[in-house]
């Protein structure tokens, strides 16, 4: 079994090609710097730049390729040129891997494509699964464009399995953000504190990929979620009590719009509740169903 991970070299992408190592895949990761790919993993996994034309060679009927490549969302403010960037990364890769395997004219056994919790849009209280539309803002617009970047594969007969990623909780990434003002004894929610946040542990998060990569039932789009998404408010009070630190101060809605602009609103003051249905329905089992044996796990 071979993967060919596009943007492995990042937060999800590393811990997945562990996940993976350690139960018998042969990887290969797409970078834009396979000198990067050497160095975070050493000579067992092969690094290849996206315009190296022996990658298509590497397909294969038992080959899955998993997207997860783009320009991090959320690495500062989104002026219009970040945006652009956002938005056109994802496009790119999607685009390439649909050429590149129409060319080879070789069909892999699947394709995981990443996408987010964003593509819901800002949501109230409702709890929702894959069955709810697609929602507002340019997150929304983001995820949708970029879930379509790789539609033309399920054409061509390819399992095509979508993964609606919450917040991952993991060593970096958000939760690594949002530690210093709780250890400064300075924690507590953002804004009204009553959006949502739908989280995933890392180890969670890899460990699905991995069943959708190797269930060959599955197709179409889960949400890689934990089953008890909590408001911001909950979070922080779970968080405070993991750290035994304060968690009641608020951070204003304003302070967050000064510097964070358009990003604060969509992506820190908004969010979503959503269920993992899908993959509860196919059998997966959740290592970290709750969040206060998540963040111990992470943080004790
Ligand atoms: P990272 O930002 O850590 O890594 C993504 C990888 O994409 C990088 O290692 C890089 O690989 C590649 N990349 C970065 N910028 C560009 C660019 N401009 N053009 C092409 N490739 C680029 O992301 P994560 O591992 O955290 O997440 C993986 C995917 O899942 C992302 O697309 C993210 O949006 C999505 N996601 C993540 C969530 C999270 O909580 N982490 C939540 C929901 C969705 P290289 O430098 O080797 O080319």
């Amino acid at each position: 079994m071979r993967a060919i991970i596009a943007g492995g070299t990042g937060f999800i992408g590393q811990s997945l090609i562990t996940e993976l190592q350690e139960n018998g895949w042969d990887i290969v990761v797409l970078s834009r710097s396979p000198g990067k790919v050497a160095s975070i993993f050493g000579s067992g996994v092969i690094g290849m730049r996206w315009d190296n034309g022996d990658w298509p060679d590497l397909l294969g009927p038992e080959t899955v390729i998993v997207n997860l490549a783009g320009e991090n969302i959320a690495a500062g403010r989104w002026t219009r040129a970040r945006k652009e960037r956002i938005l056109n990364s994802r496009i790119k890769a999607g685009e390439r891997i649909v050429e590149v395997v129409r060319r080879s004219g070789v069909a892999p056994a699947a394709l995981i494509q990443a996408s987010a919790v964003g593509y819901y849009g800002p949501r109230g209280t409702e709890l929702i699964d894959e069955t709810a539309d697609s929602g507002d803002g340019f997150l929304a617009e983001v995820t949708r464009r970029w879930e379509a970047s790789t539609l033309a594969l399920e054409e061509m007969g390819v399992r095509r399995v979508i993964i609606r990623t919450g917040v991952v909780l993991g060593n970096g990434g958000a939760l690594e953000r949002m530690l210093p003002p709780f250890r400064f004894f300075l924690g507590g929610p953002l804004g009204s504190g009553l959006q949502g946040v739908s989280w995933i542990h890392m180890a969670d998060e890899v460990g699905a990929i991995r069943f959708l990569m190797e269930n060959e039932e599955t197709s179409g789009a889960y949400n890689l979620t934990a089953p008890t998404p909590v408001r911001f408010r909950k979070f922080a009070r779970i968080l405070g009590q993991t750290l035994n630190r304060p968690h009641w101060l608020k951070v204003p809605a304003f302070v967050l719009r000064l510097l964070f602009g358009d990003m604060a609103d969509e992506a820190l003051l908004s969010g979503q509740l959503v269920l993992p249905a899908r993959l509860l329905r196919a059998g997966y089992g959740f290592r970290f169903p709750n969040l206060e044996e998540a963040l111990a796990d992470l943080l004790v």
